[in-house]
């Protein structure tokens, strides 16, 4: 893709819409680049499998008691992130740049540029501030990246925004709104809903919301369960784990509330999956219910391409996916109640459904295709290379 050679870089190994987007960037550069990665986990194997080399540099425990809310990162953390950069930079030494997909990533790369003398991009996937952050975290990775940076990268307006609202410089960003292979879209054969909904055990007469998320208090579930609770006859399908620590009790949370009585078996919870075109498929809308400012929102450019009509919440990086009313509808985070009517206004105009879902297809396709997303990138890749 670029005659560049790139060490990338990121803190974790589990598989977050972060990481499934570096999976497409990497692939594509995969001739000249390596990931770096502080630990190992189902990100490594999916890059092994498309053929993308992986250093695994190790690490990552220590970084893993750096909480985005924490106000002073500790004795252990600082040590281990000065070991690692130290690592990075003699593992970057093959390499023409260092592009870090993470806040802390950053941090660790941006120091391992410095000592390794090499220019450091940062695709930063975070809305910096807005309940994500402590103050005293966005104000660190935001000096470092007016420091150290040659170029940020940021994966929507809202997330640029938010960068230069804390003080990042506004010349260093670059806008690259992530992008979908459409692939595993096209290829989903016509009797796929019927089919899947035959393997949950859900009646195809059922209407079907679907929520495709990690389980993260931020991104909203509960408030889909209070929407649902008040509906009888909708079914939830929640698609997604806990990916990282301290997300388990929220976990166990929703999975009590789903066996009670109330739902009547309404609430489908699934865990992680790695099928979401097809379980997408057997939905009859799906809902994106983050109460925070969501920074993309993969999630939702997937549901389009698989012509299933959006309800999601009009925060962050949303509004620029989803034009409300013309490809999807958009109701305040946090509002059940307002979730409640747009699903159930929608459950009763299967002619908005259609409509909504044909002029999602097109715009999923025509505004975020991975090839769009990949050219962004190589650009950012050339110029900074240059
Ligand atoms: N995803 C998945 N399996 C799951 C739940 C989610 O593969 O069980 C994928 C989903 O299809 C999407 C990504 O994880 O591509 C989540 O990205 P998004 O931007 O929506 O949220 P993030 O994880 O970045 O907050």
């Amino acid at each position: 893709m670029s005659d560049a050679s790139i060490l990338f870089v990121d803190h974790t190994a589990m598989m977050g819409g972060a990481q499934h987007s570096l999976l497409d960037i990497a692939e594509a550069n995969r001739r000249r680049c390596a990931v770096a990665l502080f630990e190992d986990g189902p990100f490594a194997t999916a890059l092994g499998a498309r053929g993308v080399a992986v250093l695994p540099l190790g690490g990552g425990s220590a970084l893993r008691q750096v909480k985005k809310g924490s106000v002073v990162p500790g004795v252990r953390p600082l040590v281990a992130t000065l070991r690692l950069a130290r690592t990075l930079a003699r593992a970057a030494k093959p390499f023409d740049l260092l592009y870090a997909n993470s806040p802390k990533s950053f941090v660790v790369a941006a120091l391992a540029g410095r000592l390794a003398r090499k220019p450091v991009v940062w695709h930063l996937r975070d809305i910096l501030g807005q309940g994500h952050f402590s103050r005293a975290n966005v104000r660190a990775v935001v000096a470092l990246a007016n420091w150290c940076a040659v170029r940020v990268v940021a994966n929507s307006r809202a997330t640029a925004d938010a960068f230069v609202a804390a003080g990042g410089r506004g010349s260093l960003v670059t806008i690259v709104h992530n992008g979908i292979d459409a692939a595993p879209f096209d290829a989903l054969a016509p009797g796929t809903r019927t089919a899947v909904r035959a393997e949950l055990g859900i009646p195809d007469d059922v209407f079907l919301v679907g929520c495709f998320s990690r389980l993260h208090p931020w991104k909203g579930q509960t408030v889909l369960l209070d929407a649902v609770a008040r509906m009888p006859g909708v079914h939830a399908l929640v698609v997604g784990g806990a990916l990282f620590s301290g997300e388990a009790p929220y976990e166990a949370e929703l999975r009590s509330r789903a066996q009670l009585p109330g739902f009547a078996g309404r609430v489908h919870m699934l865990g992680a999956r790695d099928d979401v075109p097809r379980l997408l498929a057997a939905c009859d809308i799906v809902v994106h219910a983050s109460v925070l400012a969501e920074p993309f929102g993969r999630v939702l450019v997937e549901a389009m391409l698989a012509r299933r009509p959006v309800v999601a919440t009009d925060a962050g990086g949303v509004p620029e996916v989803v034009s409300d009313g013309e490809t999807g509808v958009l109701v305040p985070p946090g509002d059940a109640r307002a979730l409640g009517e747009a699903i159930d206004a929608l459950r009763r105009d299967p002619a908005r459904v259609a409509a909504l879902a044909r002029r999602g297809a097109d715009h999923a396709r025509a505004r975020f295709s991975r090839e769009t997303m990949l050219a962004g990138v190589h650009r950012v890749i050339l110029e900074v290379a240059s």
